[in-house]
């Protein structure tokens, strides 16, 4: 089928892709003219695994190809995706002027059916709002549908996601366009939900939401296990055994963050206030959150005494393992803290320095990881990378003028480290 991808990012970039990947003909749209010039080039813009061979191959079989001309990409195809962001505004809610925008770019340049279907993360309501938008500023005023599709791919393994989804969402307000969309995503193999499409876009909020539930419950158990000396990895394997509720999204850790958990918690607890629900349990969920990094900071004080002039060195700026965004990273949020109290840094990420420059400034950026501890007083883990595990545990030791680690995502077994001599702050153990 022939598709239009409007915006090029981590969604967009990566969907495009995957549908090219399994015979679609693909046009990815972004505004952005230095990104689609780098696409052009044959350059891939971020850092997901298994991505750039996939755009090379597609690119190179005349299936896939970039435009900065939304006009273009809408005459081209027959259905539009739209996977623009969607970012959150001071006091929460999402910011819909990227959406809205494209709906009226998307209308001017309409003039025949189109099925425009709506990818970014959205506030329910939002399928209407659009289908409003492109009725007023289409002259044509020809036909068209809304759908709404969420994505559910995690970075880090978003190719994989993409080719293997556990499910694939769509909402409709008619029939018209559901063969379509069963066509687009038949070659997936994955099972197929049709709802209407204000319960398409909450299943994403519920979703994320959810997940972002699961992993502050596990840091709240943490902070009991701490208390009790018990270990937080061993209570969630014994509770992830059970099927009902599964090990994933329960690791203990300095808390969650990225592009997608804390806006999506944050524009679901607005949501419901709009619709006058309080949602305490999800705003309960994001405090849990902030403390979890008040509570790191407080153990690196409490080791370290004075940070002023400590020198730090961390390993991990990412938000997670896998992937070069720092957007709300928490290693991020954790340098800042530590050079507000006068720390200097010494940081190292396999994927994300590049990224990380624009916005962490004042730290010095280490190529080998296992440079980062050279003459600093302790070591952090704040992204769970697993190469991290590969670290020199020797060479840190006598690089530092202690072996204190404080490892925020418990990559290390805290027994042996002690044994090793490391004084070892983890966490929920
Ligand atoms: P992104 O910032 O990586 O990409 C968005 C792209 O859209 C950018 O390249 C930007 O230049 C482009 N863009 C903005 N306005 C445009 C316009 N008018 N015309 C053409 N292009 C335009 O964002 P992302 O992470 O891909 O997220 C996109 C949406 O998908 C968001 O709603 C997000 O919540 C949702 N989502 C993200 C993830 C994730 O893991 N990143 C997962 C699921 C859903």
């Amino acid at each position: 089928m022939k598709l239009t991808i409007i915006g090029t990012g981590y969604v967009g970039l990566v969907t495009g892709a995957c549908f090219a990947e399994v015979g679609h003909q693909v046009v990815c749209v972004d505004n952005d003219a230095a990104k689609v010039k780098v696409l052009q080039a044959g350059g891939i813009p971020i850092y997901e695994p298994g991505l750039e061979e996939l755009v090379k191959k597609n690119v190179a079989a005349g299936r896939l190809s970039f435009t900065s001309s939304t006009a273009e990409g809408v005459a081209k195809s027959d259905v539009i995706f739209i996977a623009v962001p969607t970012p959150p505004q001071p006091d929460g809610s999402v910011d819909m002027s990227f959406i809205e925008k494209v709906a009226r770019e998307i209308a001017s340049a309409m003039t025949a059916y189109k099925i425009v279907v709506d990818k970014s993360t959205v506030p329910v309501k939002t399928g209407d709002q659009v289908a409003e938008t492109i009725k007023r500023y289409n002259k044509a005023k020809v036909e068209f549908d809304v759908v709404s599709n969420p994505e559910f791919l995690r970075e880090g393994f978003a190719v994989e996601d993409l080719m293997k989804p556990d499910r694939v969402v769509i909402g409709v307000r008619s029939q018209r366009p559901v063969a379509a969309m069963k066509e687009i995503y038949e070659p997936f193999n994955a099972p197929i939900i049709v709802t209407d499409i204000n319960s398409a876009e909450l299943i994403k909020h519920a979703s994320n939401s959810f997940l972002a539930l699961k992993i502050s419950y596990i840091n709240a158990v943490s902070v009991l296990c701490e208390a009790a000396g018990a270990n937080v990895q061993e209570v969630a394997a014994g509770m992830g055994m059970d099927a009902r509720i599964g090990r994933r999204f329960l690791n203990a850790s300095l808390g969650f963050g990225g592009s997608c958990f804390p806006k999506d918690l944050s524009a679901f607890v607005k949501i419901a206030e709009q619709v006058g629900y309080d949602f305490r349990l999800l705003k309960e969920v994001q405090s849990i959150n902030v403390e979890q990094m008040n509570r790191f900071v407080k153990k690196i004080t409490e080791i370290l005494w004075v940070l002023k002039d400590k020198n730090i060195g961390v390993l991990g700026l990412a938000f997670k393992q896998n992937t070069d965004d720092v957007r709300q990273s928490p290693a991020i949020e954790l340098c800042q803290r530590l050079q507000k109290e006068g720390a200097r840094l010494r940081v190292h990420d396999p994927k994300a320095m590049e990224k990380a420059r624009t916005v962490l400034s004042g730290v010095t950026y280490v190529d080998d990881m296992n440079a980062v501890a050279d003459g600093c007083d302790a070591l952090v883990i704040a992204t769970e990378w697993d190469e991290f595990k590969q670290l020199d545990l020797e060479r840190a030791r006598r690089a530092l003028s202690h072996p204190i680690m404080f490892d925020g995502r418990n990559l290390f077994d805290a027994a042996e480290m002690e044994k090793a001599g490391w004084i070892y702050k983890s966490i929920g153990r």
